[in-house]
């Protein structure tokens, strides 16, 4: 089983190379905040839930969050690994991860951290746009679809989060950052993090996470 964790502030690009790294391996890319938004659009008892901490950019209940998550990576299509966008978020998390594949008789392969600096972070996130399919990420300036307004992918129409909104950023790096360095922290000790510099070209960035994932953890 090969299953890498993607660590990185909001707008570090975790999504943009999980969706790559994911079909260069052939394992699904688990993207927790897209989950919540689609149980959001669905109108399911979880979207009714975690609406009111994502709208306010803060973290949703641990509990809520592991139960998401373990569901999804007993599905089937994941019986080989994924590529894990945006979980764990916590220590937490980080533990129920841990025990729930130590279950299964496997362990996190790798963690993948991406550091980017805050005020890139904020000029990513202000020319972010999401397909509204898959959630795959592109930018107004740095990576612009060839069609404007549609995903280069799966030609679904592309949006602009509520939560980008410079004053939402700001709610969400302040509140995740210090929980994110937990995370940092928890698979530094287990020896399995690799940090890379988000702060090169999405090609270059992918290359150096494609060398990690294929060499033992430092
Ligand atoms: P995350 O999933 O970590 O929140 P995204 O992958 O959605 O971040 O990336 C945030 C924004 O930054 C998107 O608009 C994306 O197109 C852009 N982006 C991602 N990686 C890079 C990069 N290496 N250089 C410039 N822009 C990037
Ligand atoms: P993202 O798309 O990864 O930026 O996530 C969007 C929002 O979903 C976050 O700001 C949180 O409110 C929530 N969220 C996503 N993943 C988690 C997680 N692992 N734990 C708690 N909240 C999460």
């Amino acid at each position: 089983m090969r299953l890498f964790v993607m660590v990185g502030a909001p707008g570090a690009g975790k999504g943009t190379q999980a969706a790559i790294l994911a079909r260069a391996l052939g394992v699904p890319h688990v993207a927790s905040g897209e989950l919540f938004r689609a149980a959001i659009r669905g109108e399911t008892p979880l979207g009714r839930q975690v609406q009111e901490f994502m709208g306010r950019g803060a973290l949703v209940p641990d509990e809520l969050a592991i139960r998401l998550i373990l569901h999804r990576l007993a599905e089937p299509d994941a019986a080989d690994g994924a590529i894990l966008d945006g979980f764990p978020r916590t220590r937490p998390q980080a533990a129920a991860l841990d025990a729930a594949l130590a279950r299964r008789g496997a362990k996190v392969t790798g963690a993948l951290y991406v550091g980017v600096r805050e005020q890139e972070l904020l000029r990513r996130l202000s020319g972010r746009w999401l397909c509204r399919a898959e959630g795959h990420s592109y930018h107004a300036v740095d990576h612009p679809p060839v069609r404007p307004g549609v995903c280069d992918i799966d030609g679904s129409e592309l949006y602009q989060r509520d939560d980008d909104r410079p004053a939402t950023v700001r709610a969400r790096l302040e509140r995740q950052l210090p929980p994110m360095y937990e995370v940092v922290d928890h698979y530094t000790e287990r020896g399995i993090l690799t940090a890379v510099d988000g702060e090169q070209s999405i090609e270059q960035v992918t290359e150096v996470l494609l060398r990690a994932m294929t060499q033992p953890a430092r």
